[in-house]
């Protein structure tokens, strides 16, 4: 690749996601990389992870990806992409010995805690879910005073779709020091806002279908780290569980990124300003968003985030029938610019009810609903959900 990861280090990331993955200077190359659709590559010798070989163990399209969201958490490895974020799920879960001790937030991503509930349900591993913002908590089911110590600690901060925010430094030195790796699922913040390795993390993971890509798209995943063990152990899972990406949605992804830096900071300020208002709209109950000093995880996000996301999610008070799940119904139905559509990350502002989801922790309130601030104007924003919370009176 043509940015050195020293000459990286030294520019912003706002430059990073333009400037990394890009072929050698060299006259009449082009400035962006192409897409390789082959399954094979020449060869004669014996094949091994590291060599590109056949389809299944690497193609030249996602290495421009994997250099520059590398470079973006700051890893000294190349990244890994898969097919999906719960492709990589999967991976940084075989990470975890036969019968070893998982801890995860109660209040995972939905998908992270069904695939650990299931192996947890065939004996493949003990799942602790915990609420991750209590820090004392989470360390007494890491080392508990009897009983096994944790094998590998899962991070989500902020928690979807509770917001909850984790003290991730804290953590994760309270899981090093019971022998645990860490595997942070840094999806809402990407590594613009908040990077899990210089917290401590040993492993990054992203659904890359969301902010990374960031037009809903593509569906895509990947991890980072800077530990060759683990990385070796990833890749060959990688290989031979086969969740690979596809030349074009890894293309496409990388495409995606170049603008990450400015729809993070349009979507970040729109998403203040909605919160802002949001909070003294009088049919809405509860507001959680970080970026609010009344926030419980205000002070916590400060010091480790730059900046406080895109997700914020609103309880509509309603009457009390279903938990105020009708308001929230009738709020999501009433809109004309926000999506009513599941996912997060994209240009386009999604809403939805998170309860709507099966699958979706009890915890979570009926009458959630879960905003993905997107890149449009702010004022058309607010002016749509003024008017389908105007609605719900009518
Ligand atoms: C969407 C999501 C995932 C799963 O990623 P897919 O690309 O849908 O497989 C994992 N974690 C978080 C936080 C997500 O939002």
């Amino acid at each position: 690749m043509s940015l050195s990861d020293q000459h990286a280090a030294d520019l912003s990331p706002e430059t990073v996601v333009v400037a990394a993955g890009r072929p050698e200077r060299a006259h009449d190359e082009p400035v962006n990389p192409p897409i390789v659709l082959s399954s094979t590559y020449f060869g004669t010798g014996s094949l091994g992870d590291g060599d590109r070989g056949y389809g299944r163990y690497a193609n030249p399209t996602w290495d421009p990806f994997e250099d520059a969201l590398a470079k973006l958490e700051g890893a000294t490895l190349p990244g890994l992409l898969y097919a999906s974020g719960l492709a990589a799920v999967s991976s940084a879960l075989s990470l975890v010995p036969a019968g070893g001790v998982v801890v995860m937030p109660s209040h995972s991503y939905a998908g992270s805690l069904v695939m650990a509930t299931e192996l947890a349900e065939k004996g493949f591993l003990e799942l602790r879910t915990v609420d991750i913002t209590d820090t004392d908590a989470v360390k007494a089911l890491i080392s508990p005073e009897s009983g096994k110590k944790a094998d590998l600690l899962w991070l989500e901060s902020p928690t979807n779709p509770m917001l909850g925010i984790a003290d991730v430094r804290a953590l994760t030195d309270a899981a090093h020091a019971a022998g645990a790796i860490v595997v942070t699922d840094n999806t809402f913040s990407t590594p613009l806002v908040q990077q899990p390795l210089s917290l401590g993390s040993d492993v990054v993971l992203h659904s890359v279908t969301k902010y990374l890509a960031g037009h809903s798209d593509v569906v895509l995943g990947a991890l980072v780290t800077s530990n060759p063990e683990l990385r070796a152990t990833l890749l060959h899972h990688r290989i031979i569980h086969g969740g690979i990406a596809g030349p074009f949605e890894a293309w496409l992804a990388l495409r995606g990124l170049r603008t990450l830096a400015l729809r993070i900071e349009r979507s970040q300020a729109s998403a203040a300003t909605l919160a802002e208002r949001l909070s003294v709209h009088p049919r809405v109950e509860a507001i959680r968003y970080p970026g609010l000093a009344t926030d419980p995880g205000h002070e916590r996000a400060k010091a480790q985030m730059k900046g406080f996301g895109s997700i914020l999610c609103i309880q509509i008070a309603g009457d009390e029938q279903r938990g105020g799940a009708d308001a929230a119904d009738h709020l999501v139905r009433a809109l004309q610019l926000w999506l009513p559509a599941t996912s997060l990350g994209g240009v386009e502002s999604l809403i939805e009810r998170r309860r709507r989801h099966t699958a979706e922790p009890l915890s979570v309130p009926e009458n959630l609903v879960r905003l993905s601030v997107g890149i449009e104007n702010v004022e058309d924003l607010w002016s749509d959900l003024e008017q389908a919370l105007k609605s719900l009176d009518g």
